[in-house]
């Protein structure tokens, strides 16, 4: 190898610095005659809406194109947010903001409020301990949603919310939900049966988002950054990165669109490997949106590009 860590690290942490772009406050309009239902990212405002259909009003915080994990609410946001009638939120620390908006709604608000992580199989971060830039204090790994098997989990969570909230158009959730359920666990079957028959099981990606996806479906992951995309890797996890590339003869780093990707390409460059997108859904882009995509086709692109980069 040309290219020193020193170099890579240079790399990386002009890219990191890169990303540090501020994000503006979503435009929040409640709906009278709804169920005004807040998300806090994506995947859990594509499900709401899903299985809340005509009677709700689904609207999401976070900005398009912005991932969560260092996003916070404006005082405005937490204002509208608490008129509404539920708020979904992930847990497992991945808002760190949640704790204090909670605190702060007063007694008599009837905000209904859910966590759609409650009662995934968590996998617990043990690296955390000993890393200075782990996002919060959770010493879980809160992206679960990325696995359709605690998928399911989370669109039930939002299931039962909606009836609770709005037990008179119960009929409507039930039948939406079941549809959403029923396509879910197709995801969840085609996952398990071609990861099953790709001839690589490691994957390389850029941010840790993927240990559910990758314990579930028998992967094996080295991510180059932490669990929040800030967490920036010293010379050894690199040098560690490199090695789990080389021993498992890897032919290929993921990469996503909501983070930089320099470090991602400058690795893949330097192994002289490929690079392809793994999308951990934290959020879509204007354009994705306008597009139609949505939890499934992200999914499924994903589970064609594992394919492509497994082989
Ligand atoms: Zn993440």
């Amino acid at each position: 190898m040309k290219k020193s860590y020193v170099g890579i690290i240079l790399s990386l942490i002009l890219s990191i610095t890169a990303l540090a772009g501020c994000s503006t406050a979503s435009d929040m309009k409640l709906v009278e005659g709804k169920v005004n239902v807040i998300t806090t990212f994506y995947p859990l405002y594509d499900f709401a809406a899903k299985i809340g259909g005509e009677h709700t009003n689904v609207l999401n915080i976070v900005p398009a194109g912005v991932e969560p994990h260092d996003w916070a609410p404006k005082s405005q946001d937490i204002t509208n947010m608490s008129k509404a009638q539920v708020f979904i939120y992930n847990g497992i620390g991945l808002e760190g903001w949640v704790p204090d908006f909670l605190h702060s709604l007063k007694q008599e608000n009837k905000l209904l409020i859910v966590e759609a992580s409650q009662n995934v199989d968590l996998i617990r971060h043990e690296e955390s301990a000993d890393d200075d830039h782990a996002h919060d204090e959770s010493e879980f790994d809160p992206h679960a949603w990325i696995s359709p098997k605690q998928a399911k989990v989370y669109a039930e969570n939002i299931y039962k919310a909606l009836i609770q909230a709005d037990p008179a158009n119960e009929q409507s959730y039930t039948a939406n939900y079941e549809k959403l359920a029923a396509r879910l666990n197709e995801l969840d079957r085609t996952f398990a049966e071609k990861i099953a028959s790709t001839a690589r099981k490691e994957i390389v990606v850029s941010h840790e988002a993927f240990g559910y996806l990758s314990r579930d479906y028998g992967l094996t992951q080295m991510a180059i950054m932490g669990l929040a995309p800030d967490a920036e890797p010293t010379a050894q996890d690199l040098k560690e990165i490199s090695r789990f590339i080389k021993e498992h003869n890897v032919k290929t780093i993921f990469f996503e669109e909501l983070v930089s990707d320099k470090l991602a390409k400058t690795l893949a460059n330097d192994m002289k490997i490929e690079t392809i997108v793994l999308n951990p859904i934290e959020g879509l882009t204007e354009q994705d949106l306008q597009s139609g995509k949505d939890y499934f086709s992200v999914m499924e692109h994903n589970l064609q590009n594992l394919l492509k980069g497994l082989q």
